[in-house]
């Protein structure tokens, strides 16, 4: 069976010979060497000073939330995973959704003034699939009412935009490193600020909000990474260039070999270096995704509905929200087969599989 993904396993090796050290010391989490080493090679690899290692790319998106003294309404994105608006009810706050972008499948900009009521605080949008959200226009708004940005960069590790880190834009990004992701520590997440007056109530939320056993500042929560995850960060780390090299090749495959009369990519933001971290195509109808997904099955390939439902349609959320772009495009969407490793001829057979499905229904 091929999957949608597969994860990338460093030298097994080299992952022991940090076990190795970790069993010498018994210095197995709370701020290891390990974890400190591996967040000084990460602020080299981003080029970001303000970014702390952290359990995964859920909790660092409620810490997030809590450093800014968000209450009230967040605007934010359907499209995207459940994590995004999920955090934002954990938190007490009301999700109001915008609508998306047709092209890019980002939160469109151009919707978002009209959400904006006094009870508005924040503006919590995902860079989807990795490629950026309109920065400048929600930047340019967000200052205008006076609002915080937080951006869920879980798909943008290695990306840059406008020469920077896409992980360095709003006041606040956050990354996942589950082993699903493009650079992965087994589970883990990344949060970054633009704003180092925030580092130390960041580097305490993640750590119960207290230093020592004699001051308590905040309620805060445990999001501390392990040595044996920041082990596994250390060893996937340098192998990245290479894992997106790959990835751009596999895309590079697909977009030869499917017949885009009838199929829809993302539109990619320009200025950009990407990190090819998901390839997706919008079928003509949720009907021909069905038959897709039933097609590949049957020749022992995976692929995955992502995003899907659109958030804004989930029943327990607190307020109903119409956003018929998100709704259209998450009923159609699917992930294809993308990781190192896959062959450019399964991806032939792939294409040419969906290509016949299209061209069956469309008849
Ligand atoms: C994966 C993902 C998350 C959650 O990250 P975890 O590390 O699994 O907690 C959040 N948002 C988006 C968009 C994701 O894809």
């Amino acid at each position: 069976m091929i999957n949608v993904t597969k994860s990338f396993l460093p030298d097994k090796e080299e992952y022991i010979g940090y076990i190795n050290q970790i069993w010498d010391s018994v210095h197995l989490t709370n701020n290891g060497p390990l974890l400190q080493r591996l967040e000084e090679e990460l602020r080299r690899f981003t080029g970001i000073d303000n970014l702390y290692f952290c359990s995964n790319g859920t909790v660092v998106l409620e810490i997030a939330l809590k450093a800014l003294n968000i209450t009230g309404e967040v605007i934010t994105t359907p499209f995207s995973y459940c994590a995004t608006s999920n955090v934002i009810i954990w938190n007490n706050c009301v999700p109001v959704f915008v609508d998306i972008d047709p092209d890019t499948f980002n939160i469109n900009a151009d919707l978002i003034e009209a959400a904006i009521t006094p009870e508005t605080r924040a503006i919590l949008a995902t860079h989807v699939y990795g490629n950026p959200c309109d920065v400048e226009k929600i930047e340019a708004i967000a200052r205008r009412h006076n609002l915080k940005v937080i951006y869920d960069g879980a798909h943008g590790f290695g990306v840059t935009y406008k020469g920077r880190s896409l992980l360095s834009y709003g006041d606040i990004s956050t990354c996942s490193l589950h082993a699903t992701k493009i650079f992965h520590s087994v589970e883990g997440g990344l949060i970054s600020t633009s704003h180092p007056e925030l580092n130390h109530s960041l580097q305490l939320l993640r750590a119960f909000g207290h230093k020592g056993d004699e001051e308590y500042f905040y309620a805060g929560i445990n999001g501390k990474n392990s040595e044996f995850h920041a082990a596994m960060g250390l060893c996937n780390l340098p192998h990245v260039p290479e894992i997106i090299r790959y990835r751009r090749q596999v895309f590079s495959w697909y977009d030869n070999n499917l017949d885009w009369e009838h199929l829809k990519k993302p539109l990619l933001a320009g200025q950009m270096e990407y990190n090819y971290a998901y390839y997706p195509v919008v079928l003509p109808s949720e009907d021909v995704l069905h038959q897709v997904q039933q097609g590949l099955q049957a020749i022992g390939v995976g692929c995955r509905r992502y995003f899907h439902p659109s958030l804004n349609t989930l029943s327990f959320m607190p307020r109903h929200y119409s956003c018929p772009v998100s709704e259209n495009i998450a009923s159609r969407v699917v992930a294809l087969p993308l990781f190192v490793g896959l062959e450019e001829q399964v991806v032939v057979r792939i294409s040419s599989a969906i290509n016949g499905i299209i061209r069956a229904a469309i008849l």
